[in-house]
């Protein structure tokens, strides 16, 4: 059977693609179906795949140094400077602005979820911005309302480094989350801040400490983008079974991530591994928090994908093990789309 409905997931990192690029044009290529990598319009377009959370993020200083140093204001530097790292969110979130203007109304910044049901029933591309690793809004918290203004409605507080808001995640494998504290007490206000917004705040990228502490102050659904099991690859990353139910409890969401190292068991970086185990971690996931707190959360443009899957092209192949395995047509909508856009609408009203 062809899978023929729309594809709605919880993270790529395209726009720190986009701005990383040596391209002429990337933006243009992005619209014109040019561009290598995981992602681009016409092939999103070719199998429904209609949007989703697009990631704002600072990469790590060494891989901007030795790959695209002329990224940088000062090649000598051992570290951004605040304002590079100011500057590095504000282009990607420029980037998006272009996606959308340059499109000729075919990508639009969605904040509500009638824009993003809207954009679906006319072919348009949905674009939900999210920022991962909030490192520029602790340098300057008058940021968040630019941003926002702009259309960001959600918010990873950490990443892999220390910020004032907390620790960073970054642990060999195996790995428990529980490692390193948890929120700062400046870290609490910008959740609150962001919560008062209604924002999403999304936890993949936290440790265990300020997952927690998160969990006891936000009254809204808790979210992890795109993080996987932990009872099935015991990545620092991955989500315990402890906190599958705190998901659950809270009405949240998990987006299953198709980074190999987060699949597999071993958590080794090697492609060889098959789309069964995306689906071995969506029908874990569906057991710990029932079938309507799963979704995709891709990683696309920012992950080792596994063979069979090139790109969003070959997403029929995932669905189609997914109906092999006997997910039923009900559950596969809700995975693809469906259950994003219940926990937006609940977090956004
Ligand atoms: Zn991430």
């Amino acid at each position: 059977m062809i899978f023929d409905g729309h594809i709605f997931d919880g993270h790529n990192d395209l726009l720190t693609r986009l701005w990383l690029s040596n391209a002429d044009d990337p933006v243009h290529d992005f619209i014109y179906g040019t561009l290598p990598g995981h992602l681009d319009l016409q092939r999103c377009r070719q199998v429904g795949w209609m949007g989703g959370l697009f990631s704002i993020f600072l990469p790590p200083f060494a891989y901007v140094k030795n790959n695209h140093s002329d990224k940088l204001t000062n090649t000598s530097s051992s570290d951004f400077t605040p304002q590079e790292i100011i500057d590095i969110c504000r282009a990607q979130l420029q980037l998006a602005g272009q996606l959308q203007e340059r499109s000729n109304g075919q990508i639009k910044i969605c904040t509500t979820l009638a824009q993003i049901q809207t954009c679906i029933q006319n072919q348009q591309f949905a674009i939900v911005l999210h920022l991962e690793g909030a490192e520029a809004f602790a340098i300057d918290p008058e940021l968040l309302d630019e941003f926002y203004e702009a259309g960001l409605r959600s918010i990873g507080l950490l990443w892999n480094r220390k910020t004032k808001f907390g620790d960073g995640l970054n642990a060999p494998f195996p790995h428990s989350p529980d490692m390193g504290t948890g929120l700062t007490n400046d870290g609490k206000d910008f959740i609150k801040k962001c919560t008062e917004k209604r924002m999403l705040i999304d936890v993949s990228h936290m440790n265990e400490r300020a997952f927690w502490d998160t969990a006891e102050m936000i009254d809204q659904p808790i979210v992890a983008t795109h993080s996987n099991a932990h009872a099935l690859c015991a990545q620092a990353r991955n989500l315990t079974d402890r906190q599958l139910r705190a998901i659950k409890d809270s009405n949240g969401l998990v987006g299953v991530n198709f980074d190999v190292a987060f699949l597999r068991s071993d958590g080794k970086r090697d492609t060889h591994t098959a789309l069964d185990v995306i689906v071995d971690h969506l029908a874990y996931l569906v057991e710990h928090l029932g079938d309507n707190h799963v979704g995709f959360g891709s990683d696309f443009d920012g992950c080792l994908l596994p063979d069979d899957l090139a790109g969003v092209s070959d997403i029929d192949k995932l669905i189609e093990r997914m109906q092999q395995r006997h997910f039923s047509d009900a559950l596969i909508e809700k995975i693809t789309a469906k259950n994003w856009f219940r926990v937006l609408d609940t977090i956004w009203q």
